[in-house]
């Protein structure tokens, strides 16, 4: 017992009106479907239950956040502490003015873009490509198709970790391509959103545009977590591009075990059926190699990677 690691057992969990759930397969919750256990899962009821549990919870409890788990790679070894992860009661979009919405951060990105197609607004229909939900986009600056949450992001509501309920602006958050400049913890909760009037006609093609587009030039029906890495050149048009680099250094169908770079999209890595969380790691990392290698251009993961690397890796 002696130096021991504290578990999830010496702490004490919060009483909550939400739910937890212990020992709890992450790879059900991600887009990859690899991954360990997460000790204990958390699904606040509302925002103040969430304060509440983060105001009470001991400080050496480690925490995570998890959406919809589409740029998530959880590792073999699973996750320790507290997932926390945010249910129907955060996944309304409704009106804030005649021309913004709020967006609870549970909801999925299509939901935001077709309830501003519903009342002809324009401006979020690049959400229509993205699979994630809206705390995972302001996590990420997430975008597509020429358009970012920083461009259309009015203001962010989230808790903190002594469970304060912040408000933010984009400048707070210090948004760039695929960045959130914001280090402290926070779980975001709801977020406003700008639009303009616009032609629903319109903006329903554009959206039917952009989701035909995906199906024929990205694996979204696999076990994928969508761009691997981040373009060098940031969002620069004239920059280098990720999957050129990839494809130059020969990596396009790359495999290790069942994880392969993907033929379609090449800086898209897939799971087969049976890679584990090491191999597309592994995978990764050899990726990076090749394309030093070759261009002498660092790439950096756009995927987050959370937990323990297991015994075997
Ligand atoms: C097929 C496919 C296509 C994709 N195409 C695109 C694309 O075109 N453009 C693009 O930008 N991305 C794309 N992605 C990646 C991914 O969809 C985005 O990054 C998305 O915004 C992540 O959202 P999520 O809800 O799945 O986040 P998760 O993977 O669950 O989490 C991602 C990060 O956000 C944090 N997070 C999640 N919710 C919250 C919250 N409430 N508060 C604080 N932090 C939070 C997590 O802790 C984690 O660090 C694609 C992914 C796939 C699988």
């Amino acid at each position: 017992m002696q130096n021991r690691a504290p578990q999830m057992q010496d702490w004490p969990l919060p009483k909550v009106r939400g739910k937890y759930v212990h020992d709890v397969a992450l790879a059900d919750l991600c887009w990859f479907r690899v991954g360990g256990t997460a000790d204990v899962v958390f699904m606040p009821a509302d925002a103040q239950d969430l304060s509440h549990f983060l105001s009470e919870l001991p400080q050496e409890v480690p925490l995570h956040i998890l959406a919809a788990g589409s740029n998530t790679l959880v590792r073999d070894g699973g996750v320790r502490g507290v997932v926390i992860r945010l249910g129907a009661a955060f996944g309304q979009v409704e009106p804030a003015s005649e021309t913004q919405l709020w967006a609870g951060a549970a909801s999925l990105d299509v939901k935001l873009a077709r309830a501003a197609a519903d009342s002809s607004l324009s401006g979020l229909e690049f959400y229509r490509g993205i699979p994630g939900a809206i705390g995972g986009a302001i996590a990420m600056n997430a975008g597509a198709y020429g358009g970012e949450t920083s461009d259309v992001l009015v203001e962010v509501e989230g808790v903190d970790r002594a469970g304060q309920l912040q408000v933010f602006s984009p400048a707070d958050l210090q948004l760039s391509y695929r960045h959130n400049g914001h280090t402290d913890f926070i779980v975001y909760t709801r977020a406003r959103f700008a639009a303009t009037p616009g032609d629903k006609k319109t903006i329903l093609a554009a959206m039917d545009e952009i989701s035909a587009k995906r199906e024929e030039t990205q694996p979204i029906k696999s076990r994928t977590g969508g761009s691997t890495f981040k373009n060098p050149g940031g969002a620069n048009p004239q920059g280098p591009k990720a999957w050129k680099l990839i494809d130059a250094a020969g990596a396009r169908g790359l495999r290790v075990g069942d994880a392969q770079m993907s033929e379609l999209h090449c800086n898209f890595m897939i799971n087969h059926g049976r890679a584990s969380a090491a191999d597309l790691e592994t995978l990764g990392e050899q990726v990076r190699t090749l394309v030093a290698k070759t261009s002498g251009e660092t790439l950096h993961w756009e995927i987050k990677r959370i937990g323990d690397r297991g015994a075997g890796a």
